[in-house]
């Protein structure tokens, strides 16, 4: 079966492994060490047929360096930023820059038409420690044609979601 890569990239601390872990192995992990990078691998069913998948974590600021041995051969990409900080993202676009540039890096490789690039804001549960509104990414995100969807590693929300909707995704290629 073919192997289908995921990249997710986001800052140190904004729960790309803890998202990863709880879809993989329905656990809230706590420890916080910083992604450097690692990968995760899911192997899974579906009709009859066999898919393999393969989440690569990425801080942004690392991913430039390395983009030529990741890139090829990626299906996916999750830009995973959290709601408690107003990141550059919303303000100078620093980091969005360099995940455009991945997505177009992506593109010329694929020459494929739909960069397939979803935004996630995680750890919605705190909510109280909210700095980036709803409405405001929402729009960000409708601006740059990508989807939004807001998580919690730990109470598990779209959880789910997010994964079965990027494996219903790769299976229609
Ligand atoms: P990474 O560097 O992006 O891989 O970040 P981690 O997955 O290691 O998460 C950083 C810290 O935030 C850890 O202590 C996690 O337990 C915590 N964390 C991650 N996601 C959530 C979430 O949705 N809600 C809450 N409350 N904490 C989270
Ligand atoms: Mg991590």
């Amino acid at each position: 079966p073919a192997l289908h890569k995921v990249i997710m990239v986001g800052s140190g601390g904004v729960g790309k492994s803890a998202l990863t872990l709880q879809f993989m192995y329905d656990e809230f992990v706590e420890d916080y060490e910083p992604t450097k990078a690692d990968s995760y691998r899911k192997k899974y069913f579906w009709m009859e047929k066999m898919y393999k998948l393969i989440f690569l974590i990425q801080q942004v600021r690392k991913i430039m360096q390395q983009l030529g041995t990741i890139i090829l051969g990626v299906e996916k990409a999750f830009y995973v930023y959290f709601l408690l900080r107003r990141m550059k993202v919303f303000k100078q676009h620093k980091s969005l820059v360099a995940v455009l540039s991945i997505m177009e890096q992506i593109l010329r490789v694929k020459n494929d038409e739909n960069i397939p690039f979803l935004l996630v804001g995680n750890k919605s549960d705190l909510e109280d420690r909210r700095k980036v509104s709803f409405q405001e990414a929402s729009d960000r995100a409708k601006q740059w044609r990508v989807p939004y969807v807001e998580t919690s590693a730990k109470t598990r929300e779209h959880v789910d979601k997010v994964f079965y909707d990027l494996m219903r995704e790769i299976r229609a290629r």
